[in-house]
């Protein structure tokens, strides 16, 4: 190391000079080192883990390191401007963006400032990105769903407000397309919507934006962005930006729903920022806390009781897998802090299963207790249902003469994962799912060819629209499917599996 007496002579001066200062002198230091979006300074003897720091020519830092004699802290704007001995000045404050109704419809970067080109957000009030996470005392449980429009999850996986549910996969399987399905889908149903894209291309960022837009869902979305191209303690920040604007409506008895997408990349900005402040690295390189780094971020998605305003947060993080291997350190990590996890498999999505949901290795932990129950009514076996005929299907493959049952399972199971298949953007409603499942689950799928499932589906719903809607409505407003009902709902579509069939036969 090379000694710099004149720095240090200075440095001493420094010291004595202020000897007998009031604190203030411990509000302004000096850099000793920067570089790789990190610097040192010396002298904020009072700064605080995550304060802001004033860098010249308005760079802000953020601490991140409190040592004996130095501070770490991590750069949010270029470095290119600032060297050795500048003068650094502490703010007071931990990072905050703005928040409220303002920021619907808008993209922002992780400090809250537009990147959309609609000119500034007129928000008047601001809310420290981190905070400890509601009390178990204010909180009560998970008791109303979140519908996704996804059949899949809403019949077998089902999310309830306030839950967290995690997304993981391999890359391409479609984890951000059920994120974006699930956002179109809360249209007129009271939820605050939070996009927060973490180290993905701009491009990528900007056809969501224009899908959500097209989908009208950026009505009550708003969008956070710390694209690739950002420093890594940018990105870092970015989902605790989005948590906080999240908890400004969560507060005023909201629900809100935050997608972090995805966490895996924000796992690997903050092993950067730790690896460059010199932090040991511990299993895959990254450092002993980063646990804590979700845990901390998860844990305030909440459903909050009465006296608390009975707002909730529910909270969809993402986690990409390599080659579906989903015992990798931040896999785990997030899947023990999460209520549940929908899994997606490549192999389902190359066979044209889509959604590619693995419903044998999929949970919700606590989604049942938030499903109405003419949902609960028509889907308790699937689950099953889908595990026997995947077992069977194996078998299948090295006979050929089966008897009756299994042709029959097999044949069920095959409808089942038809009904289930579903497009992007073409979110269903529950009235549309109960009655889909309704049609499996009193077999009126048994006489239909496989291939003309989904048509006969779309057809059924469109048939009992048209000439029944009050059955519809009846599923809308009761939320259960009495006996009378059930009664009427079995024989209309008996007579239109007759009709089908018979427009089909004639075809
Ligand atoms: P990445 O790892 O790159 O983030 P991802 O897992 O988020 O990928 P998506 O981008 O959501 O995956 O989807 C991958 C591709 O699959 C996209 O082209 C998308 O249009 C298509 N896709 C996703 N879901 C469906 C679906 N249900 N039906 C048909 N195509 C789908
Ligand atoms: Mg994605």
């Amino acid at each position: 190391m090379d000694l710099r007496p004149d720095e240090i002579s200075a440095l001493i001066k420094e010291q004595i000079k202020h000897y007998d200062d009031t604190i203030e002198s411990k509000d302004v230091g000096t850099v000793m080192t920067v570089g790789d979006g990190v610097s040192l300074v010396h002298g904020l003897d009072n700064a605080m883990l995550g304060e802001l720091l004033l860098f010249p020519n308005d760079v802000y830092g953020m601490v991140m390191n409190l040592d004996e004699d130095s501070v770490g802290a991590v750069l949010l704007g270029s470095e290119g401007t600032i060297k050795e001995g500048d003068e650094v000045k502490r703010t007071g404050r931990i990072i905050e963006v703005p928040v409220g109704d303002e920021l619907l419809g808008r993209v922002v970067n992780p400090l809250g400032q537009p990147i959309d080109g609609q000119g500034a957000i007129h928000s008047n009030k601001t809310r420290p990105i981190e905070r400890v996470a509601s009390g178990v005392m204010t909180r009560k449980s998970v008791d109303q769903p979140v519908q996704t429009g996804i059949t899949s999850i809403d019949a077998i996986i089902p999310i309830g407000r306030g839950q967290r549910e995690l997304i993981i996969g391999d890359r391409q399987t479609g984890k951000t397309a059920i994120a974006i399905d699930t956002i179109l889908n809360q249209k007129d149903q009271n939820m605050y919507c939070i996009y927060v894209a973490i180290g993905q291309k701009n491009s990528t960022v900007a056809q969501i934006v224009e899908k959500l837009k097209q989908g009208g869902a950026m009505d009550y979305t708003v969008v956070v962005s710390a694209s690739a191209s950002e420093l890594a303690p940018v990105q870092y920040i970015a989902p605790y930006a989005g948590c906080a604007m999240g908890e400004e409506w969560l507060e005023q008895g909201k629900d809100v729903l935050i997608v972090y997408d995805d966490l895996s990349k924000h796992a690997v900005a903050y092993r950067t920022v730790s690896l460059l402040l010199k932090r040991p690295p511990g299993r895959e390189a990254y450092p002993g806390d980063v646990f804590y780094l979700h845990s901390r971020l998860l844990e305030r998605a909440c459903r909050l009781n009465e006296e608390h305003g009975g707002g909730s947060i529910t909270a969809l993080p993402i986690i990409e897998t390599q080659a579906g291997d989903i015992s990798a350190y931040i896999p785990t990590n997030v899947i023990s802090i999460t209520d549940g996890q929908i899994f997606l498999q490549q192999d389902l999505f190359n066979a044209g299963f889509r959604p590619a949901i693995d419903t044998g290795l999929s949970v919700s932990r606590v989604g049942s207790s938030a499903q109405i129950k003419a949902m609960k009514q028509v889907s308790g076996s699937l689950k099953l249902e889908l595990a026997q005929f995947a077992e069977m299907q194996a078998f299948a493959q090295f006979g050929s003469d089966l008897d009756a049952a299994t042709k029959a399972t097999l044949d069920h199971g095959e409808k089942v994962r038809e009904v289930l298949k579903q497009p992007q953007y073409s979110p269903r409603t529950v009235e549309e799912q109960v009655i889909s499942l309704f049609a499996l689950k009193y077999g009126m799928t048994r006489k239909i060819a496989v291939d003309k499932v989904t048509e006969f589906i779309t057809q059924l719903y469109e048939d009992i629209q048209m000439n029944h809607p009050e059955y519809i409505e009846e599923i809308t407003s009761q939320k259960v499917i009495s006996n009378e009902l059930e009664s009427n709902l079995k024989e209309t579509m008996k007579a239109f599996v007759e009709q089908f069939l018979k427009v089909n036969a004639e075809g």
